[in-house]
C-alpha cells in the first residue's frame, strides 16, 4: 500500500489519554473544571503575561479580543491581506472593516511601511498576524500604533513559542490571539487562548465569554455577550499538549532543518524565512518557487498527490475573496507570493526518510 504523508498531524501521547481521561471520570466534562484554571496558568506563564483566557477556538479569541478593546461599526482594523480568512472575518463580525496591508517578502508578515498607507481616522487597531511560524516585525508596529492610539492584537494562532527579540508573541501587542486547532502547534481539538498584561482587557473579555453575566448577580446580563468557552476536557488535552511544548517546538525546528538541508542546492527554492532577531517555529513548512504562477503550483500539488505527498497553496489574498473584492486594494508582494507558494508535509510524525522522499520528488518534478 502506497504511503500517504499529510501535511500536518498532532502527536497524542499516553500524557494527553491520561489527562483526558481524568477530566471525563471528574465528571466536570463542561466548561467548569480544574484543567481550565490550570491550562490558562501555564500558558499565561509559558508566553509570560499576567493574563490568559480559554475560549472554543481561535476565531472566537479574534471575536473577543476585538470587542473587549470596544472596536465597533464604523471602525477600521488593518490585518495584513495573505492570512487565514478568519483573521479579516473577526473584524466584520464585529461590524467594523478589515482593511488589507501588504506583506513583507522576507518575514511573509505584515509591511509596516504599507500599515502607515494603510491609517485613515477611522483606524483604531492593528492585527499583525505571524505568518507559519514566523514572528512580525514588532517595534515598527508598536511605533505606529503608538503614534496614532491605536491597539494592537497580535494573531499568534500559527505561533505558539514563536519570538521576537526574545519575547514570546502574544506578549508584546495590547493583547494576543491563539488557536488549539488540530493542526496548530498544539491542540485542544478545537480551542484558543487570549493572552494580555492589561487586566481590564482580560476581565470584559472573561465577562462577555460567558453571556456578559453580572458576576454578582445571577441571570442579569447588560450587554449582549456570547458563549465562547471551551470545555474541561479540551483543556485536559491541552494542559498536556502544553507540558510538551518544548518537545513539539523542536520537532517543528528539526523537519525544517532536514527540509533545508535536502533543498539547499536548490536555487529556485525559497524556504521560511528567519530573521535574525526572529525565533520561527515553522508551524508549516512553505517554499516559494520562483517563476511559478498558480496553474504550474497547482498542477505540482496534485502531482505530489498522485505520490501520496500532500500540500497545500499557500493563503489567497483575503483581498481576492468575493466579500473582500470590492475595496479594490493592491498588495504586489501578496498577490505575487501567494501563486508562488505552497505548506509541505509539516506534521510531527514525519521521519527523516518521509523528507527524503518528499524533497526528492519535488526536485524532480519542478525540473520537468
Ligand atoms: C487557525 C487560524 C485562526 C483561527 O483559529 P480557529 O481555532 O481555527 O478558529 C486564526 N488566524 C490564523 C492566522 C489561523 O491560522
Amino acid at each position: 500500500m502506497k504511503k500517504f504523508i499529510p501535511v500536518s498531524e498532532p502527536e497524542i501521547t499516553e500524557k494527553e489519554i491520561n489527562y483526558v481521561n481524568k477530566a471525563v471520570k471528574s465528571g466536570w466534562v463542561s466548561s467548569l473544571g480544574e484543567f481550565i484554571i490550570k491550562f490558562e496558568e501555564e500558558f499565561s506563564k509559558f508566553i509570560g503575561t499576567k493574563y490568559a483566557l480559554t475560549t472554543c477556538n481561535g476565531t472566537t479569541a479574534l471575536h473577543l479580543a476585538l470587542t473587549s478593546i470596544g472596536i465597533k461599526e464604523g471602525d477600521e482594523v488593518i490585518v495584513p491581506d495573505i492570512t487565514f480568512i478568519a483573521t479579516a472575518n473577526a473584524v466584520k463580525y464585529t461590524g467594523a472593516t478589515p482593511v488589507f496591508a501588504d506583506i513583507e517578502q522576507d518575514t511573509w508578515c505584515i509591511d509596516p511601511n504599507d500599515i502607515r498607507k494603510k491609517i485613515t481616522p477611522k483606524t483604531k487597531a492593528i492585527i499583525p498576524v505571524h505568518l507559519y511560524g514566523h514572528p512580525a516585525n514588532m517595534d515598527p508596529i508598536l511605533e505606529i500604533a503608538n503614534k496614532y492610539g491605536l491597539f494592537v492584537i497580535e494573531d499568534c494562532a500559527e505561533a505558539h513559542g514563536a519570538e521576537y527579540k526574545g519575547k514570546k508573541v502574544g506578549s508584546i501587542g495590547h493583547c494576543g490571539v491563539f488557536s488549539f486547532y488540530g493542526n496548530k502547534i498544539i491542540t485542544t481539538g478545537e480551542g484558543g487562548m487570549i493572552t494580555t498584561n492589561d487586566y481590564n482587557i482580560y476581565n470584559k473579555a472573561k465577562f462577555l465569554r460567558d453571556h456578559a453575566m453580572n458576576p454578582n448577580k445571577r441571570y442579569w446580563h447588560t450587554e449582549i455577550g456570547y458563549n465562547y468557552r471551551i470545555t474541561n476536557m479540551q483543556a485536559a488535552l491541552g494542559l498536556a499538549q502544553l507540558e510538551r511544548i518544548e518537545e513539539l517546538i523542536q520537532k517543528k525546528i528539526t523537519i525544517f532543518n532536514l527540509y533545508k538541508n535536502y533543498l539547499n542546492e536548490i536555487n529556485e527554492i525559497k524556504l521560511n524565512p528567519e530573521k535574525e532577531w526572529a525565533k520561527n517555529v515553522f508551524w508549516m513548512i512553505s517554499i516559494i518557487i520562483n517563476n511559478f504562477d498558480e496553474n504550474k503550483r497547482n498542477s505540482l500539488i496534485s502531482k505530489l498527490k498522485n505520490l501520496g505527498i500532500d500540500s497545500r497553496p499557500f493563503f489567497y489574498p483575503c483581498s481576492l475573496m468575493p466579500m473582500y473584492n470590492k475595496n479594490n486594494f493592491s498588495n504586489p508582494v501578496s498577490y505575487d507570493i501567494y501563486k508562488k507558494g505552497l505548506n509541505l508535509p509539516s506534521g510531527y510524525n514525519l521521519t527523516e526518510q518521509d523528507i527524503l522522499w518528499i524533497t526528492e520528488n519535488l526536485k524532480n518534478l519542478i525540473k520537468t
